[in-house]
């Protein structure tokens, strides 16, 4: 099947490959004070996350992933597709944001957490500000470029308006790993070509 940009708008269409979470509600109960509580913790949607990346690996994408979460659910996914879209904006967490006022109804996304893979860059961190995203959860560091506080700090920069609250390093060895596996291969290939 091929896609194009039209697959990105929300709802998805069934077996798309974008897909909202039915929702899990069983798993909110109330807490003594009567709000719900989410059970899931920054792992599960970190895994989540990854089975993104494994989306943009298996389709030749360098393997980044991601997926929002508002109030312990999913409300949705995204992954790097930067060749298939032949657009070097086409980051997972750029699409995501963009993906999202259509689910939420407002541009504004409070509220609303990221979980990605790999460290945003300097473009997709500057989005995140800029959208009000409450907060950043991201797997592997980039020195070279991560903008979320290894080689630049944009989610904390105190010129701008909104500040992404930000946790770096969770599931930093699977994200590295895969990232790795993705280049070897890469490497390969050309090699074999050769
Ligand atoms: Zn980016």
């Amino acid at each position: 099947m091929s896609r194009d940009a039209g697959d990105l708008l929300f709802p998805p269409e069934p077996g798309s490959g974008f897909e909202l979470d039915p929702g899990l509600p069983e798993q909110f109960p109330e807490d003594d004070d009567g709000e719900l509580k989410p059970l899931l913790g920054d792992d599960y949607y970190m895994r989540a996350a990854l089975r993104c990346a494994q989306q943009a690996a298996d389709a030749g994408e360098v393997p980044v992933g991601a997926v929002a979460v508002k109030d312990g659910l999913i409300i949705a996914r995204s992954w790097n597709q930067v060749e298939l879209l032949k657009d070097a904006t086409a980051h997972a967490e750029l699409m995501l944001i963009a993906s999202l006022p259509q689910i939420v109804g407002d541009w504004r996304l409070d509220g609303i957490d990221v979980y990605v893979t790999k460290e945003p860059c300097a473009m997709c961190a500057g989005a995140m500000v800029n959208s009000r995203i409450r907060r950043v959860i991201f797997g592997m560091r980039d020195p070279r470029c991560g903008a979320a506080g290894t080689a630049l700090d944009v989610t904390g920069f105190p010129g701008m308006l909104h500040h992404v609250e930000v946790s770096g390093g969770l599931l930093e060895e699977e994200c590295k790993t895969m990232f790795q596996a993705f280049f070897r291969t890469v490497r390969d290939n050309a090699r074999k070509k050769k």
